[in-house]
């Protein structure tokens, strides 16, 4: 079964969800609705963490912000991608929310897309992509 995961935005836990059922997914402890673009869960810093622990799939995410022009056009590149590509999990972070985080991660400008393993970073790709830049980011890893 195909699957991937995501935070809760009320209660913060982390889901395990298969990829069909997605669009109906409901939190297992709050039963609040988890929230999706395509497969994309957008998430703060504290359940970034949670997520990158509990995965055993890559985990790619989208590093953004609002005000970012070439974001938006990415944004939707990202979450078509997220659903033709079970191979990671996808997230978003809005890096004006989640300063310390983008501090840590030294991430100098936006669209940023970085693919973590096991905890650690593998692969960082700045700029937005289209759905198919996106997939051969994955296939390269
Ligand atoms: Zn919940």
């Amino acid at each position: 079964m195909s699957y991937t995961f995501a935070a809760c935005s009320n209660c913060h836990s982390v889901n395990r969800i298969q990829r069909e059922k997605a669009p109906q997914a409901m939190c297992g402890k709050c039963k609040s609705k988890i929230n999706f673009h395509g497969l994309v869960s957008e998430v703060n810093t504290d359940d970034f963490h949670k997520i990158l622990r509990h995965s055993d799939k890559p985990v790619i995410v989208d590093f953004w912000a609002s005000w970012c022009g070439p974001c938006k056009m990415y944004g939707p590149e990202f979450e078509k991608a997220s659903l033709q590509n079970d191979k990671a999990v996808f997230l978003k972070v809005n890096t004006e929310t989640e300063q310390a985080l983008s501090g840590s991660l030294a991430i100098r400008g936006i669209p940023c897309t970085i693919i973590f393993k096991d905890g650690k970073e593998i692969k960082r790709q700045a700029g937005a992509l289209n759905s198919d830049g996106v997939n051969s980011l994955l296939s390269s890893i």
